[in-house]
């Protein structure tokens, strides 16, 4: 019967609501003991100058296989991550990484600006400032080098906007960049632009995904590109992967392309092989 049927939906619903909870709290616990053994690993995608086709910055991307679980990804992963706190650990660990490695590659003769993924609610701790520069310090990895990519994922409450600025501010004086990431999809970008102190703006991967499909996509992006140098920003399209795609994002004049037509995220050792190349 109707009723019968309609019983058994709310039974399988409740269900895959409990898996879920249960995965999300499996998660949490093995995440802390990955955070604790440190046995999350980080892979670098390159960024390319599209004039010179040198790399000019890699991306630090997190990636964790836990041995109950399996391969746990970002998608999954940072949202968790979020809502539970333990983004801020995965946080100081990637950063420690990048900057262990921009020096490691400092030191072997390549330049290379190293960037980290961020949430700017990251910047409404008080400490966060201090951690970055504490690390930097710690590490010796010059400031220069060191990209802070951050997303627009919420609006910015105005009661937070001036001490995030400040924080933010504080490491820009440094010599730190900040990116806005994938930018035109988010809350507030022309926001973020207005008070913030961001110097590239990275256009989101879905505009470059139906770029040779949709004129309307390529006028948006054109667009991006022209409000970027505008403001003398740097423009990066994200998730590249035709050498079509390269070549219309370069008569748009944007600077720097990241993708699967450079490369996908690959180890450092990987990185020092495309570089002398
Ligand atoms: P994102 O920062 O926008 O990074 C780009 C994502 O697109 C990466 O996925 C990358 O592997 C993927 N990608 C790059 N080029 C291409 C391409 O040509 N085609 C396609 N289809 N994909 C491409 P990933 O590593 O799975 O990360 C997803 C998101 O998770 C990142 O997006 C970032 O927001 C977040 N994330 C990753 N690592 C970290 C981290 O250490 N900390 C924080 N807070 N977030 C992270
Ligand atoms: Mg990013
Ligand atoms: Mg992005
Ligand atoms: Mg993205």
């Amino acid at each position: 019967s109707v009723r019968e049927s309609g019983g058994d939906k709310i039974v399988s619903l409740s269900k895959a609501t409990h898996k879920a909870l249960n995965r999300k709290a499996l998660i949490e616990k093995r995440l802390l003991q990955a955070l604790d053994q440190k046995n999350l690993k980080v892979l670098y995608q390159p960024q390319v100058n599209i004039e010179s086709g040198k790399i000019t910055a890699v991306e630090a991307l997190v990636r964790w296989e836990d041995e109950v679980i399996g391969v746990v990804t970002p998608d999954e992963l940072i949202p968790i991550a979020e809502e539970t706190g333990l983004i801020n650990n995965i946080g100081s660990f990637m950063l420690e990484k990048a900057c262990e490695q921009a020096l490691i590659w400092k030191k072997a003769g390549f330049d290379l600006k190293v960037g980290i993924n961020s949430s700017v609610r990251e910047f409404r701790d008080k400490n966060m400032a201090k951690a970055v520069l504490d690390t930097l310090a710690k590490t010796g990895c010059p400031a220069s080098l060191l990209q802070i990519e951050i997303t627009e994922k919420f609006a910015l409450e105005a009661e937070a906007a001036t001490f995030i600025t400040q924080q933010m501010r504080k490491l820009e004086n440094e010599g730190i960049v900040f990116v806005l990431d994938d930018f035109g999809t988010g809350y507030g970008s022309f926001r973020y632009m207005q008070i913030l102190p961001i110097d590239t703006l990275k256009i989101d991967q879905t505009f470059t995904r139906s770029l040779m499909k949709s004129e309307k996509t390529q006028k948006l992006m054109l667009g991006m590109v022209q409000l970027g140098k505008s403001m003398d920003l740097n423009v990066v399209a994200e998730g590249v992967e035709t050498a079509e795609q390269a070549n219309l994002l370069k008569s748009f004049g944007c600077d720097t392309i990241q993708g699967y037509h450079i490369s996908k995220p690959v180890t450092p050792e990987e990185i020092e092989i495309l570089l002398v190349k």
